[in-house]
């Protein structure tokens, strides 16, 4: 069992044109499952690459478990990758596939069957042994992925978007099967997708990159609770967070030129030491939006667009010049075109800079459970709607 450890990695391409990972600090314990998220572009697969050798950074130091590695090629690293693309060898079978990699190595005879027969095992493939690769569905093709990537016992495990190519059920069911396997294996693993929802299922801790930068490394919930960017918050949730551009007059009031609300003390205090001047963003995630009597929530609206999702609904309503979303429980008798009056759960309320970083969350300001209610002012602005 090793850890790795990644010191002010950085790569660039063309003669430093492309900036693609600018100086990464990213520390993966021992048996650690660590997900790298972040759109398109934001130099995920570069990291993994660099950590596997295929890539050489122009600066930083990579370890695994204490022992400087950068300089490694790939065949002296202990790590194992799993490519989007499976890359099975076609004219080879399954078995020859998964033997390759130790084949190279000059394993004996014997250590080689029992290590792909104890891979094929785990990952329930043993009855595939003599087919070839275009003879496996998509699912089975990962499996066989997986299996070679396992048989030689690798230090680090890593993963660049292995799931990609499977339809939504099998993607759903192979990253159950992988996270059982990477408990199994005890290995540090580190796991490269695009999709936010992947990474808040599966990572112990996810790292969510955005230009070349990671923005927060974290588990799940405190990325998602406690996002400490306007970045962070918006690529992480599904649907995504509200945001509105507001004003703080730098007493009690927050106004998103829709409607305004009173902020506690420990919120304003918040408020004026971290804003550079009366601008911010306040973000409300969709299921802390919640239908009211007309009247008596924060505004009046109309549901635009009314999306059932099974036990939920998602709503869409224009509000100033934004489209806000809300998610509520589909049991609620409401239609496109209704009247509704909105509630906010005003605890889990961000607030953010405009240029990006956190300022605040009402909660952590509040001391958690603090009952606020009857500090709320609604101030609902009509022609706003
Ligand atoms: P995706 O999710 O689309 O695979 P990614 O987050 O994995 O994206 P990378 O593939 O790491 O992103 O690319 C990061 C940046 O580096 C991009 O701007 C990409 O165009 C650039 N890049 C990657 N490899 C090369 C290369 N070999 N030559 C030039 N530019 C490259």
């Amino acid at each position: 069992m090793v850890d790795a450890n990644l010191d002010g990695l950085r790569k660039t391409f063309n003669n430093g044109n492309v900036v693609a990972v600018d100086s990464i600090d990213l520390h993966i314990e021992e048996g650690e499952f660590i997900v790298l998220v972040g759109p398109s572009g934001c130099g995920k697969s570069t990291t993994l690459r660099c950590i596997a050798g295929l890539e050489t950074p122009n600066d930083g130091k990579i370890e695994f478990g204490g022992h400087d590695v950068t300089e490694l090629p790939p065949k002296d690293r202990a790590v194992s990758m799993v490519f989007q693309n499976y890359a099975l060898y076609p004219s080879m079978t399954v078995y020859e596939n998964m033997e390759f990699g130790l084949k190279m190595r000059g394993a004996d005879r014997e250590t080689i069957d029992e290590r792909v027969r104890w891979a094929a095992g785990i990952m329930e493939i043993g009855d595939l042994l003599d087919r070839y690769p275009n003879q496996l569905s998509g699912g089975q093709q990962q499996r066989v992925a997986l299996g070679r990537a396992i048989v030689r016992e690798p230090a680090i495990f890593l993963l660049d978007e292995p799931l990609s190519n499977l339809d939504a059920k099998l993607r759903s069911v192979m990253r159950t099967e992988i996270q059982e396997l990477q408990r199994k294996l005890d290995v540090a693993t580190v796991f490269v997708t695009h999709d936010q929802e992947e990474a808040m299922t599966m990572g112990d801790r996810i790292a969510v990159m955005n230009a070349g930068r990671i923005e927060q490394v974290d588990p799940p919930e405190v990325i998602y609770h406690e996002p400490n960017s306007l970045f962070v918050a918006d690529f992480i949730g599904s649907p995504e967070i509200n945001f509105f551009e507001s004003t703080f007059d730098g007493s009690d009031t927050v106004d998103t030129g829709a409607f305004g609300f009173d902020v506690p003390s420990e919120v304003a205090t918040e408020l004026s030491s971290g804003l550079d001047g009366r601008d911010l963003v306040v973000g409300i995630r969709p299921e802390d939006i919640s239908l009211a009597p007309l009247g008596e929530g924060v505004i009046d609206t109309e549901i635009q667009v009314l999306e059932p999702m099974g036990d939920t609904q998602i709503l869409y309503f224009d509000i100033g010049d934004s489209r806000i979303r809300a998610v509520v429980p589909s049991a609620q008798p409401i239609g496109e075109n209704d009247k509704v009056g909105l509630s906010v759960n005003w605890e889990n309320v961000h607030f953010f800079r405009p240029d990006g970083p956190s300022v605040v969350k009402w909660r952590k300001a509040t001391d958690e459970g603090v009952n606020t209610d009857q500090e709320l002012r609604t101030d609902q602005r009509a022609g706003n709607q």
